[in-house]
């Protein structure tokens, strides 16, 4: 029997300690980066969980995207161990185990008066978008586009990984140097609505349980006899695929808003279902996600759309009522002209990024963003008068009043934002290639997911197939030949295509109405875009 204080013997007396036979975790699935963390805490006598998400994701069967320990170590004791760590955060320390690409991160467990679980993000990132300042001479800015013309996200790395645990803020008032800290004295401050703006602290394991959100999120693997322990019937709730928030879920929403997000992402990627006391504030205080800091708002919907399940992220959002909250004027449009093409053309390509996930391909904060964004610009559009429809400056005030309503919410990067307004303004130059404009074209970073989006749009009636025809024949043919297509589109005054009376966003002017009646139809001149709510 284990001697160490992380044996079972060492366990509280609230926590059921499921052995090894009694779960279907195996030591086979856990990154050996992970186990290896988990031995040299071990060894030199401290207590060494898994906990979080891998947990929860090894009991249903699924690849766990990072792993998580938990340990009574301080974090300058877990630094001592390792020559390959760096310890983040000031408020509360965390620490990064790298190997290679790969991080372990390393928390020491929080006490009761702790600091919260991933409730604050540092916001004052300086690249944040603000529309006002999308001025046309960083229209070639390079937002890190690949070859394949699919950008990387914000750390460079998207695929199933793009969740670099939240640093809470900065209080300055935890020892940065170790010494143990009780829980008791912890300070906590909470605003009006509820919500946890700062406190500090470590603890115990008994006290890091309550500070997680969800009980499926709360089961702790034990290196020491490989066990789990769990203190608030996750592992039942795991067993019966269901969302449980600990403790009441009214205060647990209201001290981190996010939660209602997080648990939509869970019903989206694990098809758990909410509790219904879990599922029954979010109606009420759903709006309190308007306080939210928008840079947090970022990495969700990033984590909601760019990891594999973002068709039934849209969905699950869309029934919570939560869509609303973080996208309005997509949900609006969605309401509005439900099954539009528009709608249906940004359920296909959130098919298309999810297939994309799966194949370890990378994906697109930028692409993602033009497509809810598609919708509610060519609604906007549609406000102008017809035959400015493909101006630029039209297209430019759509782009900019929506960006502008979707940056009130989601602090999407600058470099992002302006690739979807390069996307944009791209349409109606590849509608109307003209000769060596079109060779020009050829070059420009952004193409390729300019084409996509075109070839999308053509998919469902908002533009000509034949002109996406024609720009996929000049992308693989060989340069005399591109000099020739071009040559001849530009004898013929305008592109194969001749762009038609298509806006931007794929509109030509008959209303909502027809595009729902040909819903999922082709048609030469485009079918419907936005609307003009005739
Ligand atoms: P995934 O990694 O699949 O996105 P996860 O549950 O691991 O899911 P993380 O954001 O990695 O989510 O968080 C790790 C753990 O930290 C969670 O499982 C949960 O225990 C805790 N946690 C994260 N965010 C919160 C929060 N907002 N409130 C309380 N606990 C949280
Ligand atoms: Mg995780």
């Amino acid at each position: 029997m284990n001697q160490s204080p992380a044996s079972t013997e060492a366990v509280p007396r609230l926590a059921r300690v499921i052995p090894r036979d009694g779960h279907p975790i195996s030591r086979s699935k856990i990154s050996p980066e992970a186990l290896r963390v988990l031995y040299r805490l071990r060894e030199a006598g401290f207590e060494a969980f898994l906990v979080g998400g891998c947990v929860r994701d090894l009991m249903v069967g699924l690849e766990p995207k990072d792993f998580d320990v938990a340990t009574d170590a301080l974090p300058e004791q877990v630094k001592r161990l390792f020559r390959n760590c760096r310890l983040v955060g000031r408020r509360f320390r965390l620490a990064h185990v790298f190997f290679g690409r790969e991080i372990i991160e390393v928390a020491t467990f929080r006490a009761s008066g702790g600091p919260p679980i991933a409730d604050e993000v540092d916001d004052t990132e300086e690249d944040i978008v603000d529309p006002s300042i999308l001025d046309d001479e960083d229209l070639d800015a390079d937002d890190g586009y690949e070859d394949d013309g699919i950008a990387r996200d914000a750390n460079g790395d998207i695929n199933g990984n793009i969740d670099p645990h939240y640093v809470p803020q900065p209080t300055g008032a935890h020892p940065a140097s170790g010494g143990m800290v009780s829980g008791q004295g912890g300070e906590r401050l909470v605003d009006e609505s509820g919500r946890i703006l700062r406190d500090n602290v470590y603890g115990s394991i008994d006290e890091d349980v309550w500070r997680r959100d969800f009980t499926c999120n709360a089961l702790y693997y034990n290196i020491a006899d490989f066990s789990v322990w769990d203190y608030c019937g996750g592992f039942e709730d795991v067993q019966a695929r269901r969302l449980r928030l600990i403790g009441d879920p009214e205060t647990r929403y209201r001290e981190d808003p996010v939660r209602m997000l997080r648990a939509a992402r869970f019903e989206a990627k694990l098809g758990f279902s909410f509790d219904p006391a879990t599922a029954e504030p979010v109606e009420r205080l759903r709006e309190l996600l308007g306080g939210v800091p928008p840079a947090r708002l970022f990495d969700e919907t990033l984590k909601l759309f760019l990891t594999g399940h973002g068709v039934r992220s849209y969905e699950v959002l869309r029934a919570h009522g939560l869509l609303e909250m973080l996208l309005p004027n997509v949900a609006d449009f969605s309401r509005r002209y439900p099954g539009s093409p528009p709608e249906q053309m940004l359920l296909r390509g959130l098919a298309d990024t999810d297939a994309r996930v799966r194949a370890d391909r990378p994906v697109s904060p930028v692409f993602l963003f033009a497509l809810f964004m598609y919708g509610p610009i060519g609604l906007r559009i549609e406000q102008a008068p017809r035959r400015m429809w493909h101006d630029t400056s039209t297209i430019l005030d759509a782009f900019d009043d929506v960006a502008r309503a979707i940056c009130q919410r989601i602090a999407i990067p600058r470099r992002f934002m302006l690739g979807v307004r390069e996307m944009f303004l791209m349409q109606p130059r590849l509608e109307a290639p003209r000769g060596r404009r079109a060779l020009r074209t050829l070059e420009h970073p952004r193409l390729r997911a300019a084409f996509d989006l075109l070839q999308l749009r053509a998919d469902f009636g908002m533009a000509d197939p034949a002109i996406v025809e024609w720009w996929g024949k000049l992308q693989a043919a060989s340069p005399a030949q591109r000099t020739q297509m071009s040559a001849s589109a530009a004898q013929e005054g305008a592109g194969p295509g001749e762009g038609g009376d298509d806006t931007a966003a794929g509109g030509d002017g008959d209303g909502p109405r027809r595009g729902r009646r040909r819903r999922g139809g082709r048609s030469r001149r485009g079918g419907r875009g936005g609307s003009s709510g005739a």
